[in-house]
């Protein structure tokens, strides 16, 4: 049994705007899944259908087995939901936001009470628990939203971007925070646009185009599709002109190339033209990560 699987999901909202056109996705219990497109893709669509707040027009939605059409009030429970936006009582306690949810949920007030100091905690919102949520700053209030959808324990976790507007280094908190829940066996999935996000969290990746999946498999397969990967090298002297190569070479500036580097090709075949050619490297560095390249590469082609 999946954990999610969709079969030609579609929608067309009132306004005409045909958000999904048949959007067909497997989700493996206790995979850890990254759906990446565009803004306006449809992800937050898809996410919306799931969790029964957007209705669809078409096609079949279950969650561990069981349709949303038959019977979400028992899929509601293993479900765990952070939307994009925040969408809590600003004016409430950070502490009792966690237990009214659980008790939105039906537990009892002790174990509600145990679930939202555990979370607290891990989310290092302990000393804030007293506090309105107003007065939180925005990472405070992305962590306190994550902390909020597992209060009722659930099993499948839906992201909406859980990273939007988070600094670097308490990013990189929130992840290795979502691969713990993950290793505990917890499925999650992610919507993100950061696609280092999805690289070093995700197994297994969805792409998204204007309302179709295009790609479904693993991050693996996925960056290995490239042809090709690009290099930047600083150079220890500057360098008038590039000496002739096989490689596809790009002068930045004085000091610095760009070598796209085929798969036929090593690094050794690069580094031993820079010898013959008596350049010297300082330092070198992938252009941009493989799974954006691999992106990018394959919404080129299905525009
Ligand atoms: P983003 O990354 O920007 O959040 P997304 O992939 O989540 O984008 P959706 O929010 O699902 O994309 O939007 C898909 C399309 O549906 C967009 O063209 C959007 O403008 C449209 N859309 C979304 N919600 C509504 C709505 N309530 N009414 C009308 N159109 C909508």
């Amino acid at each position: 049994m999946k954990a999610l699987a969709i079969n030609n999901l579609c929608k067309t909202y009132k306004n005409g705007v045909v958000a999904l056109k048949g959007v067909n996705l497997e989700v493996e219990q206790g995979d850890f899944f990254g759906l990446i497109g565009a803004n306006g893709a449809g992800k937050t669509t898809i996410i919306g259908i799931i969790t029964d707040l957007v209705r669809k027009n078409m096609g079949e939605v279950l969650v561990f087995g069981k349709s949303i059409d038959k019977e979400f009030s028992r899929i509601k429970n293993s479900i765990g939901i952070v939307p994009q936006e925040f969408n809590f009582g600003v004016f409430e306690k950070v502490r009792d936001i966690l237990i009214n949810q659980a008790g939105y949920y039906g537990i009892p007030r002790r174990k509600a009470e145990a679930a939202s100091d555990k979370y607290l905690k891990s989310l290092n919102l302990w000393e804030k628990r007293d506090m309105q949520a107003r007065t939180l700053s925005g990472g405070m209030k992305r962590r306190l939203m994550i902390a909020r959808s597992l209060v009722h324990d659930p099993q499948l976790l839906i992201l909406d971007e859980p990273t939007a507007g988070v600094d670097v280094e308490l990013r990189r908190g929130m992840w290795d925070f979502l691969l713990k829940l993950n290793q505990e066996g917890r499925t999650i999935i992610l919507t993100t646009h950061y696609l280092e996000e999805a690289e070093y969290l995700c197994n297994n990746i969805g792409i998204i185009n204007k309302g179709t999946i295009i790609e479904n498999t693993s991050k693996k397969e996925l960056v290995n599709q490239l042809d090709s990967q690009k290099y930047i090298f600083d150079l220890l002297r500057p360098i008038d002109s590039i000496p002739e190569s096989t490689f596809k070479i790009n002068k930045i500036d004085e000091t610095s190339i760009e070598v796209e580097v085929s798969k036929r090709d090593t690094i050794n075949d690069i580094f031993a033209y820079f010898n013959k050619n008596t350049i010297e490297i300082k330092s070198m560095k992938n252009k941009t990560n493989r799974l954006e390249e691999t992106f990018l590469s394959l919404i080129e082609k299905d525009n």
